[in-house]
C-alpha cells in the first residue's frame, strides 16, 4: 500500500518503521527542515550535544521507547538520579528551614518532596496533613486506573483526601501553573497518571534525542522511506477511497499533526459533525525559554516546580544539573517553561521582552545577578490537551470516519501527559490497523 505519514515526530517515525517493515511504500511529510517535532534539538557551533527545545527526560518505566530503542539496535540511552524540588513561599517566617539554600532570598525555600521522608521533613504542613497526603500519594501510585477518576476533578478529588490545606500547600500552584484558566476541571485521573508515572530515575540519550531521532530516520531510509521535509500540508483531496497529498495520491494516511491543525487541513474531506467533535478539545501551547548562563541558577536540583504564587514561572529545568555542561560549550543551560494560551501576553511577547520579564522574577527568587550569554525562545502550538469532562467525549481515535485515514498524536496518551514513550507506542499502535 502507499501510505502517506503526515507528521515527521516520533510517533509518525515509529509508524513509519513497523509500517516499512511490513513491505508498504511509505512517505512522511513534514514541515520543518528536521524531523523528530517535539522531541527534536537544536546544536550551538561549540556544542557537542544536541539540545531539546523543550526540556527532555525519560522516566524508568518509560517501556515502550526503551524497548523500541532496542529493537533497532540503539544503545545511547543512559540513566540518573538528579535532585527535583519545588520552590515555596515561606508562608510563616518564624518556621526556620535547617538545610537552606544559599543565594535564595529568604522568603524563598527550596524543598526536595520525593520521598517518604521529604513528606516528613516538609514544614509547611502539620503531622496530620502530612499523613493523610502520604497516604494519599501512596494509593495512587498503587492504585490501578479507576473510572471513578473520571468522575472528579482533581481539585475535588484533592481536597476531599488531602485536606484544604495539603490542596493548596503540595498541589494548587502546580496545577494553576500548567493548566491556567481550566486548572479547576482537570479530571483527577491526570494526578492518577502523574503520581503513577513518576520515577525518580530519569533518563537521557547520550548527544540529547535527536541521535535517537537521527538513528531512526537512518532506518527509514535503509528501508526506502521517502522522508520529506520542508513539505508543508495545506490541503487534503480525496479521489475515491484514496487521498491526494500535495498532488500524489495514496491508499492510507495517518495524521500525527496536532488535532487542530488537521481539521483545519481536511475541512473537504471528513463529515461537518465529526469535525466540530474534533474542534471541542482545548488546548494550551507552550512556550520554552533556554538561558545559557555563566553560573548555574539552581545549585544542585535539575527539575524545580515553582510552587509559590507570586512568581509565574512554571517550572525552572537546570539541564546541566543532568548533563555535563562541557558537552554545551562550558555554560550552564537552564530551561523555563510555561503553559498558555494564545491570548496570554506571555505568548505575546518579543524574545527579549520574555527574556527581561523572566529576569526580573529571577532576581526576587535570588541574591545574585546573572549574567547571561545566550538565550533561546521556542514556541509550539496545542501541546496540552485539556483533560476536562468535555474532552472525553471529544478526544480522536486511531480510527475515522473516513476508510484508511487514521489519527495518532498527543491527544491519545490520555490519562498520560504527552511524551515521547507515548509517541512511539502510538506509532506502533496505529501501524498494526494497516496489514
Ligand atoms: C514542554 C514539553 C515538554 C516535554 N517534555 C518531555 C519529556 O521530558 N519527555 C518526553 O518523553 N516527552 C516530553 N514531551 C513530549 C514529547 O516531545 C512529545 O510527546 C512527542 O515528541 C510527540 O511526538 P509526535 O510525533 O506525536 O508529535 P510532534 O512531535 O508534535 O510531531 C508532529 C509533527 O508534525 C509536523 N507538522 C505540523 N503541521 C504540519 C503540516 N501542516 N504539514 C506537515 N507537517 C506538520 C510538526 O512539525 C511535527 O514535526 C514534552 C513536550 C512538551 C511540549
Amino acid at each position: 500500500m502507499g501510505i502517506a505519514i503526515l507528521g515527521g515526530g516520533l510517533t509518525g517515525l515509529t509508524a513509519a518503521y513497523y509500517l516499512a517493515k511490513k513491505g508498504h511504500q511509505v512517505t512522511i511529510f513534514e514541515k520543518e527542515k528536521t524531523l523528530g517535532g517535539l522531541a527534536s534539538g537544536f546544536k550551538n557551533n561549540n556544542w557537542d550535544w544536541y539540545l531539546e527545545r523543550t526540556v527532555h527526560h525519560l522516566f524508568a518505566n518509560d517501556d515502550d521507547i526503551l524497548n523500541f530503542a532496542k529493537e533497532i539496535g540503539f544503545n545511547k540511552i543512559f540513566f540518573k538520579e538528579p535532585e527535583t524540588a519545588s520552590l515555596y513561599e515561606n508562608p510563616n517566617d518564624k518556621i526556620q528551614i535547617s538545610n537552606q539554600i544559599q543565594n535564595l532570598k529568604s522568603k524563598f525555600k527550596i524543598l526536595p518532596l520525593d520521598t517518604p521522608l521529604d513528606l516528613l521533613k516538609f514544614p509547611y504542613l502539620n503531622i496530620i496533613d502530612k499523613l493523610r497526603a502520604g497516604i494519599v500519594i501512596a494509593f495512587l501510585k498503587l492504585s490501578p486506573f479507576f473510572s471513578f477518576y473520571e468522575r472528579q476533578t482533581a481539585e475535588e478529588f484533592l481536597k476531599k483526601y488531602l485536606g484544604k490545606s495539603g490542596w493548596e500547600r503540595l498541589f494548587r500552584e502546580l496545577f494553576r501553573k500548567k493548566f491556567g484558566k481550566y486548572a479547576g476541571n482537570i479530571l483527577s485521573s491526570f494526578i492518577w497518571a502523574r503520581i503513577k508515572k513518576r520515577t525518580k530515575k530519569l533518563s537521557y540519550v547520550e548527544g540529547g534525542f535527536q541521535v535517537l531521532i537521527n538513528y531512526i530516520v537512518d532506518e527509514l531510509k535503509s528501508l526506502r522511506v521517502n522522508v520529506l521535509t520542508s513539505c508543508e500540508i495545506r490541503e487534503i483531496k480525496k479521489k475515491g477511497e484514496r487521498y491526494f497529498i500535495n498532488s500524489q495520491l495514496f491508499d492510507a494516511v495517518i495524521s500525527t499533526l496536532p488535532t487542530p491543525v488537521l481539521t483545519k487541513i481536511s475541512e473537504k474531506i471528513f463529515p461537518e459533525d465529526y469535525l466540530s467533535r474534533l474542534k471541542k478539545v482545548q488546548y494550551l501551547h507552550s512556550l520554552s525559554l533556554v538561558l545559557e548562563t555563566e553560573r548555574t541558577i539552581l545549585e544542585k536540583t535539575y527539575w524545580l516546580n515553582i510552587s509559590a504564587k507570586e512568581i509565574p514561572i512554571m517550572g525552572i529545568f537546570q539541564q546541566t544539573n543532568f548533563i555535563d555542561k562541557k558537552y554545551y560549550g562550558g555554560k550552564n543551560i537552564s530551561y523555563l517553561g510555561w503553559y498558555v494560551g494564545t491570548e496570554d501576553r506571555l505568548w505575546k511577547m518579543e524574545d527579549k521582552e520574555l527574556l527581561d520579564y523572566v529576569k526580573s522574577y529571577l532576581n526576587k527568587i535570588f541574591n545574585f545577578q546573572f549574567s547571561i550569554f545566550n538565550y533561546h525562545v521556542f514556541r509550539a502550538p496545542y501541546t496540552q490537551p485539556i483533560f476536562n469532562k468535555e474532552f472525553l467525549k471529544n478526544k480522536p481515535e486511531f480510527v475515522t470516519p473516513l476508510k484508511n485515514f487514521f489519527i495518532a498524536n498527543l491527544d491519545m496518551t490520555y490519562p498520560y501527559d504527552r511524551g515521547t514513550n507515548y509517541a512511539v507506542k502510538l506509532g506502533k499502535e496505529v501501524s498494526k490497523l494497516i496489514l
